[in-house]
């Protein structure tokens, strides 16, 4: 007896199973978002479908209750479709298998789909429900969370009476969030500027490799290194003094990642050549004891290179050191309503030469709307300034965690009557 069906509450658990037989990854989903109209239709709930493909079901106050306010539950109808490498799941037309592991329910050798399916089960069992009192409901099922976010971007104003959202799609049990940085991508980019490379130098690739990395939103508190900054750092404390000069940079990948390697083209004149390894050695040793304990596999290495035709001029070098070191890749200011949660982060992801350009790129988050685009100005200004065009894209807003909102105060107390615990509440960055 170990199926869905056997667990309680027996209303959500039994959504939660239809939910499973149909198939629902993003971009296929319009079938599970179908079915739950039509159980709401059934129901006599008034459902509707918005523009973008988001279905909005609304229901009455129970008896006595019509005076409070009304309240949305949101959740989001798609999946991530990911298998096992020797699974032959067909995400569009399978059903998702589950099975019961202790106190697990899990999928055999596929994604589950508990996010967001558990949310959405929760919220329809309510609405589906006869024996809960209640004010005003509404139940928002988006499209599109886990690929473009297009159902929630495509909500228009007016289809919704609620002043109050709940979104049941967090991670872990006992946590309730009240707030999320958004963010803005930053890309400065310069025109190459070279000059031939002097014919007595030879070339090295400076390699910065270990780093720890991590998330630019959850890790960015951790005072990580990051490897832009660090080979910018050596160039700064060296290039003028063992007239190093920089062929190319490629530091980092992602701009939602604190860069974990950064690999440098340069050359110096083969009289430097011990100077230069000299260096290397007691800039390795330095970063070592500043960032001993954190990043414990942080090499800087050395590899000789077939010597370019071109560096950089001087002068852009020069310039491109100084705007990286003025380049604050690290938390700009703390909540001053949660403590220990980073406010504002700016993260210096990418630092990569093309053959016509260079292109630099940073990922802003702040949980408030105008400090980010402040900080995306700061930024943006730093390499105006040496000459760089900047373009702010990929804007999202951020929520702004209110903690002293009536909703927290009652989920909260709510919360505790139920399972005897105070839930943990959360701002994530
Ligand atoms: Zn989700």
């Amino acid at each position: 007896m170990s199926s869905i069906e056997t667990l309680s509450p027996t209303p959500v658990w039994s959504i939660f199973k239809q939910i499973c037989d149909i198939p629902h990854p993003s971009k296929h989903e319009l079938k599970l978002r179908d079915h739950i109209r039509c159980l709401c239709d059934e129901k006599g709930l008034k459902t509707v479908i918005d523009p973008t493909g988001n279905l909005i079901v609304s229901k009455p106050a129970t008896e006595g209750m019509q005076d409070r306010q009304c309240v949305v539950i949101q959740g989001h109808v798609d999946m991530v479709p990911q298998k096992n490498a020797d699974s032959t799941h067909d995400f569009v037309n399978d059903p998702i298998t589950t099975y019961i592991d202790g106190e697990w329910l899990k999928a055999k050798g596929t994604t589950l789909g508990s996010d967001n399916g558990i949310g959405v089960a929760a919220g329809l069992a309510v609405m589906l429900s006869d024996d809960i009192t209640h004010g005003p409901l509404e139940l928002l099922c988006t499209i599109e969370e886990e690929t473009s976010m297009r159902g929630a971007f495509g909500l228009e104003s007016g289809y919704l009476e609620a002043d109050i959202l709940l979104n049941l799609d967090t991670e872990d049990e006992g946590e309730l969030y009240v707030g999320c940085a958004g963010g803005a991508d930053i890309i400065s980019t310069l025109q190459l500027q070279q000059q031939a490379t002097p014919d007595s130098h030879i070339a090295y690739e400076i390699q910065v490799k270990g780093l720890l990395g991590g998330h630019s939103g959850l890790d960015i508190e951790h005072g990580r290194a990051n490897a832009n900054q660090m080979v910018n750092r050596f160039l700064l404390s060296y290039a003028k003094k063992l007239d190093i000069r920089v062929a190319n940079f490629n530091g980092g990948t992602l701009r939602n990642a604190i860069p974990r390697e950064s690999f440098t083209l340069v050359t110096f004149d083969q009289a430097c050549e011990a100077a230069f390894k000299q260096a290397i050695e007691e800039f390795s040793q330095l970063m070592l004891a500043e960032y001993g304990k954190t990043e414990i596999n942080l090499t800087i290495d050395i590899q000789t290179a077939a010597l370019p035709n071109m560096v950089l001029t001087q002068e852009l070098q020069n310039k491109l050191q100084l705007a990286i070191a003025s380049c604050i890749s690290a938390p700009l200011r703390m909540s001053d309503q949660f403590e220990g949660v980073v406010e504002t982060s700016n993260n210096l992801a990418i630092v990569k030469s093309y053959e016509d350009r260079i292109e630099i790129i940073c990922l802003t988050r702040s949980l408030i709307n105008s400090a980010r685009d402040f900080t995306c100005q700061l930024i943006a200004g730093t390499f105006e300034m040496i000459g760089a065009k900047t373009e702010i894209s990929g804007a999202y807003p951020g929520w702004k965690p209110n903690p002293d909102s009536a909703i927290l105060q009652t989920m909260s107390k709510g919360y505790k009557a139920l399972f005897g615990k105070t839930p943990a509440i959360k701002v994530i960055h």
